[in-house]
C-alpha cells in the first residue's frame, strides 16, 4: 500500500504553489498563489484550526467528549467542526448573519452548532467575536471534559501554525528566491506567521498588506490610524482593530483594493486560467499585481489563495446582486 494517511488530518498544509499566469504577464514578474484551497476543509483556515486545537489540547483544556466555540466567518468554523468530529469534539460556532448561505448550509451540513448573529461592531458586547467568549463561559462548568473557546484572532498559536507551516513552506518552495509576499489580513494569523518566517530568513523580503475597502488595517499601516471608507462583498478579511495576530505581522507598506479591481480578476482566472476562487483571493491577487508593478519585473511574489468560489456563489455569480452593488460581472452569468 502507498500514500495512506491514519486520517485527513495530516493532509493539512504542504500545498503546492501555482504560478498565476496573468498577472506574471501583466508585471514581468513570477507570481504564485500558495494553493489554500486545497486543504480537506477547502481553506487556509484549516491551518487555524488545527494550531488552535493543538494549543487547547497541549494546555490539557479540552479532551474526548469536550466542546470548542468559536466566532468565525465560517472557514475556521469548518475546519474546527471537522477536526473535531475527527477528534471527538463538539463544535459550537457563532457567525454573523450576513455571510453567505452556502457557508450556513455547509456549517450545519457537517454537524456544527451554527449560531447566527446580527452583525455588531467589536466593541459591542453582542459581536461574534464577545458572543462565542461568553457562550464558553457559560458551558465550561457543566462540561468536564472542557469548552475552549478557539480566540483565532487574539490567540496567538493560530500565527504559530501559520509560522511553522506557511511561511517555512514558502521558503523551501521558492528556495528562498521569494522577494515579495502580500496578503489580507483577517485574524491577522496569516500574515504575521509568513511575514516573521520569512523576515527571519531574510529581512529583505517584502511583505505587504492588501486591504479591501470597509476594513482600517490599511490607514493603520499608512499612518498609525483606524479608520475606514467604503465597503467590500469580500468575507473573512479585513478589520476595524489591531487583533493580537496582526499585531505581531512584520508588514512594511500597505494597498487598498476596491472590488471593482478585485473581481474582475477573478474571472478572469475562471476563464482563462481554470481557477476558481473566493472572493478573498481577488484582493491577494490585485496586492500581488500591484506590488509587482512597485518591485519591477524579474521578482518572485507569493499570496495566499484561501479558498475557492463555491462558498460565495449567491455573491460572485449573481447578476442581480452585483448589479445592485454596482460591481463588475463577466457576460457569462445570467
Ligand atoms: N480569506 C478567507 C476566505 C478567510 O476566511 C480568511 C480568514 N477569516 C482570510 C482570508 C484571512 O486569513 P487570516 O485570518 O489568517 O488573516
Amino acid at each position: 500500500m502507498k500514500n495512506i494517511q491514519d486520517n485527513f488530518i495530516s493532509g493539512i498544509g504542504n500545498t503546492p504553489l501555482i504560478k498565476l499566469r496573468a498577472a506574471s504577464e501583466i508585471t514581468g514578474c513570477n507570481i504564485y498563489g500558495k494553493a489554500e484551497f486545497m486543504n480537506p476543509g477547502g481553506s487556509v483556515k484549516d491551518r487555524a484550526a488545527l494550531a488552535l486545537i493543538k494549543d487547547a489540547e497541549t494546555k490539557k483544556l479540552i479532551s474526548k467528549g469536550g466542546t470548542i466555540v468559536e466566532g468565525t466567518a465560517g472557514n475556521t468554523g469548518i475546519g474546527l467542526c471537522l477536526l473535531g468530529n475527527s477528534l471527538g469534539y463538539k463544535t459550537i460556532i457563532v457567525m454573523n448573519d450576513n455571510q453567505t448561505q452556502e457557508k450556513k448550509d455547509l456549517l450545519r451540513n457537517i454537524g456544527a452548532d451554527l449560531r447566527l448573529v446580527p452583525a455588531k461592531p467589536y466593541k459591542d458586547d453582542a459581536n461574534f467575536v464577545k458572543v462565542a467568549a461568553k457562550l464558553a463561559d457559560e458551558l465550561r462548568p457543566s462540561n468536564n471534559n472542557g469548552v475552549v473557546w478557539a480566540n483565532q484572532f487574539d490567540n496567538v498559536a493560530n500565527a504559530k501554525g501559520h509560522y511553522e507551516g506557511t511561511g517555512q513552506e514558502i521558503w523551501d518552495q521558492t528556495e528562498g528566491k521569494v522577494d515579495g509576499f502580500v496578503c489580507s489580513s483577517g485574524t491577522g494569523g496569516t500574515i504575521s506567521g509568513v511575514s516573521n518566517a520569512l523576515k527571519e530568513k531574510n529581512k529583505d523580503i517584502k511583505i505587504f498588506l492588501s486591504d479591501p475597502k470597509g476594513s482600517a488595517l490599511y490607514n493603520y499601516i499608512k499612518n498609525g490610524e483606524l479608520k475606514s471608507e467604503g465597503g467590500s462583498i469580500t468575507e473573512g478579511i479585513g478589520s476595524s482593530r489591531v487583533t493580537k495576530n496582526f499585531e505581531n505581522a512584520k508588514i512594511d507598506d500597505a494597498y487598498s483594493i476596491d472590488d471593482h479591481e478585485a473581481l474582475p480578476i477573478l474571472y478572469d482566472l475562471i476563464e482563462n486560467e481554470g481557477l476558481s476562487l473566493g472572493t478573498s483571493c481577488g484582493i491577494n491577487i490585485a496586492g500581488a499585481i500591484r506590488m509587482g508593478k512597485e518591485l519591477g519585473p524579474g521578482k518572485t511574489i507569493v499570496t495566499i489563495l484561501c479558498d475557492k468560489s463555491d462558498k460565495y456563489a449567491t455573491k460572485m455569480f449573481n447578476k442581480s446582486f452585483l448589479e445592485e452593488k454596482g460591481l463588475p460581472f463577466p457576460n457569462w452569468i445570467d
